[in-house]
């Protein structure tokens, strides 16, 4: 049976953090697909192209890793490609209430859906995006927190 997760998330901009989840998972699908969550009302801080070329050159060596956009209901988006699993990474118990309700809706939405946590590795825990994007904001370097193929 072909094994798909999709990760789906803003990535604006994708972060060490992200990249370390994508990373372990790979040996545990046949195919990773990262959805980046465009949001008719948000336009984000960086551009939805800049945050696909950023993904597409970090995973460029990965062949099962596939890079799309899309808008609306994750669940639909799973029902349309035919996929049975999110992967998520958790930091936080604030991460894990979060999680929580949107899974378990998921569920409710999707039965047959399953979604899997992965536990960030504790180097990575205080890594998000805001906070990233925050630092760019007020000139600050925060090539630290990103993965290295990331120019901000
Ligand atoms: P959001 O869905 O809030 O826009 P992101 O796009 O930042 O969140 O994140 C997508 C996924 O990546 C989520 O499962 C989130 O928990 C996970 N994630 C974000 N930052 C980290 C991190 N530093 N370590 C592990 N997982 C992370």
């Amino acid at each position: 049976m072909n094994r798909v997760a999709l990760f789906p998330g803003s990535f604006d901009p994708i972060t060490k953090g992200h990249e370390s989840i994508i990373l372990r998972a790979v040996p545990l699908f046949d195919k990773i697909i990262i959805a980046i969550g465009r949001n008719a009302e948000k336009s984000g801080f960086f551009p939805i192209e800049k945050r696909k070329e950023w993904l597409r050159k970090v995973f460029e060596n990965y062949p099962t890793i596939e890079i799309i956009e899309y808008e609306g209901l994750t669940v639909e988006l799973c029902r349309k490609l035919n996929v049975r699993f999110i992967l998520r990474g958790l930091r936080t118990s604030a991460d894990f209430e979060f999680e929580r309700s949107i899974g378990q809706m998921n569920k409710k939405m999707m039965p047959e859906l399953e979604t899997l946590f992965m536990l960030t590795v504790p180097e990575h825990t205080a890594i998000n995006s805001s906070l990233v994007r925050d630092i760019i904001k007020n000139g600050g370097d925060a090539s630290q927190f990103v993965p290295d193929q990331v120019v901000l």
